[in-house]
Order: C-alpha cells, then sequence, then structure tokens
C-alpha cells in the first residue's frame, strides 16, 4: 500500500518544529529515522495531514557529558551509539542491548529518540532508560521540561508527550565503579522484536546488590518494572523474585507466545540477569 497524502515540512530548528506541530496538532507527525512510521503510513495506521522531518535541525546528534549525565541527542542512530566510545564507557547497558535491535540497515537509521517517543511495548530502548532512571528533554510550546522515565510511559504507544511535544534529548545517569548492569532478552531470531526482554541496573553493596531497577518490555502495555521482585533481588532472595512476578506482571499472549510462556520466560531472563547483576565488571 501507498501512503495517505500529506504535507512535508522539513523543520530546521527545534523552535520550527514545535510551532509546526502546534498549529497542526494532531494532524501532524515528526519524522526522524521512518523505521517505525514509514511502515506505519503505508499500512495506514497512521494518515497525519503533515510530515515535519527533523532530520536536519542541528545539535540533536550529540553525544555528550553534561555535568553527571550522560546527554543523547533525539538525532543519535543505533549505529551512532554503538560505535561511540561515550556510550560504551557512560551507558554499557545500551552497548549491550543496541545489537538486539532489528538489522543493521535499520540501525543506521533508526533513532534513539523516535523509539523512545513511539514507545513501542516490545522495543529495548525505553525499558533501557526506564532501567537505567534516566529522563528526556521534551520541547514543547512553554519552553523546555524534562520528564523522569519512571512518569514517561503510560500505555500502549502512550507516552507524556503532548501533541505538541517534541522529543530533543535523553540524559542517562553516569555510570561508576559500584553500577551494574544486565540485559537479556528472547527472540525467534536474532533481531527479530523480542518476545520476552529485560534491562536491569543495581549499585554493588557489600557483598550484594542495593538500588536494583527491573524493566521489562514485550510483558504488557509499555516497559514495565517489576518492583516485587526489584525488593527481593535487593536481599539476595531468587526464588522470591521469580515469585514477585506473578504480581509484578501481567502480559497477555500474542500470536507469538501465550501468557504462561510469556510469564515462564520472564522468570528464567530473571535469573540470567540476576546473575549478569551480581558480577563484577572485568
Ligand atoms: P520514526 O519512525 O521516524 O518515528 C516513530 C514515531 O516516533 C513517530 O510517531 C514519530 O512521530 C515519533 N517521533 C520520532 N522522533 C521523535 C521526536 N524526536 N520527538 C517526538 N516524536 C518523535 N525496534 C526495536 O526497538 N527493536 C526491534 O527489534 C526492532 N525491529 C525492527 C524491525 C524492522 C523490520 C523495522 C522496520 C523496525 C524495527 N524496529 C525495532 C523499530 C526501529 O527501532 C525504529 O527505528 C524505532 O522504533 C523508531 O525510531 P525512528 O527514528 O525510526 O522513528
Amino acid at each position: 500500500m501507498k501512503p495517505a497524502t500529506f504535507a512535508y515540512a522539513k523543520a530546521q530548528s527545534v523552535a520550527e518544529a514545535v510551532a509546526t506541530l502546534a498549529t497542526h496538532g494532531d494532524d501532524a507527525r515528526i519524522i526522524a529515522g521512518g523505521q517505525s512510521l514509514v511502515a506505519m503510513l503505508n499500512m495506514r495506521l497512521s494518515a497525519p495531514s503533515v510530515l515535519i522531518d527533523i532530520n536536519d535541525i542541528p545539535g540533536l546528534s550529540d553525544i555528550a557529558i553534561e555535568g553527571d549525565s550522560l546527554k543523547i541527542g533525539a538525532l543519535v542512530r543505533y549505529t551512532q551509539a554503538l560505535r561511540s566510545p561515550l556510550v560504551a564507557e557512560h551507558a554499557p547497558l545500551l552497548a549491550r542491548a543496541i545489537p538486539h535491535i532489528a538489522h543493521a540497515a535499520i540501525r543506521n537509521r533508526g533513532t534513539l529518540g523516535g523509539s523512545v517517543a513511539f514507545a513501542d511495548p516490545a522495543a529495548e530502548m525505553p525499558a533501557c532508560i526506564l532501567a537505567l532512571g534516566g529522563s528526556i528533554t521534551l520541547s514543547g510550546p512553554d519552553g523546555d521540561r524534562e520528564v523522569s522515565a519512571d512518569d514517561l510511559f503510560l500505555g500502549l504507544y502512550e507516552t507524556a508527550l503532548g501533541p505538541s511535544d517534541m522529543l530533543t534529548g535523553l540524559r542517562l545517569p553516569l555510570h561508576t565503579k559500584e553500577s551494574r548492569v544486565g540485559f537479556a532478552e528472547f527472540a525467534r531470531r536474532h533481531g527479530d522484536y523480542a518476545m520476552v526482554g529485560l534491562a536491569a541496573t543495581a549499585r554493588a553493596r557489600g557483598d550484594g546488590i542495593a538500588d536494583v531497577r527491573l524493566a521489562y518490555f514485550s510483558v504488557g502495555q509499555c516497559a514495565t518494572r517489576a518492583t516485587g521482585a526489584e525488593q527481593a533481588l535487593a536481599v539476595g532472595d531468587i526464588e522470591g523474585a521469580v515469585a514477585a512476578l506473578e504480581t509484578d506482571l501481567d502480559p497477555t499472549g500474542d500470536i507469538h507466545a501465550s501468557r504462561d510462556t510469556k510469564m515462564h520466560l520472564a522468570g528464567v531472563l530473571l535469573r540470567r540477569v540476576a546473575a549478569q547483576l551480581s558480577e563484577a565488571p572485568k
């Protein structure tokens, strides 16, 4: 199929993109890498009257340390992030997760900002920024604001972004020598969307770990924290953590896996990721 007719605006600045969004409201869509949006246009699941291309806006492809955060611009592509020494050193969870996303051609175009703004329930990046306790920067008609990942994902493809908001960057806490990260997913083939996935962070404390954050993807409407399992893992109770998933998660079965299969896989991934969190970095 071909997309419905749309007007095309190439924004030269964030202010211009936001102003165009404000003029057209829900009738406009930002296009970044186009790796999700173009498929939706072609299938006519989305039929905006205006596409706002943000690819020419300067400064949105930067990766930099700002204060105690790693700032990743909205237009940073997966491949760029994967090759970045700053990401490898300060956000190793992303470096672990990105190779699981689709295939090279898609990773060359797809943006971290687009993935987080789109909030696909099966996507890796929303779960990673949730596990990291990061935040996103939004620009809207009233200026910029910072939204924590905990407040961002509201439901199926639903986020705290308003119709005139543009996501301009991600802010992640810097990895320290006490930081621990874990990542695992099940997919039918490498590069397919995960049937179930888990991104996790913790802080080494004594012989154990504290401040555990477990963010599942592909088990619900959006990236989801497993808070009961987090508390059990923090006291070293792996069996209790797996049992807590029954109340933490409520997946619905889909064409790939039943609810029971997803719950089983969630437990298997938890055991794998718990082992990763306990490992001292090499
Ligand atoms: P676009 O497609 O350009 O936009 C997606 C949505 O986000 C649109 O609604 C758009 O308006 C909005 N948007 C984009 N940028 C912004 C912004 N800065 N501010 C506000 N709104 C914005 N993803 C995975 O996570 N895991 C996978 O395994 C995976 N497999 C894939 C396999 C295939 C075959 C394909 C085609 C895609 C796959 N994807 C997967 C999706 C891919 O990662 C997308 O690139 C990503 O989801 C969206 O990023 P984008 O830059 O392409 O966004």
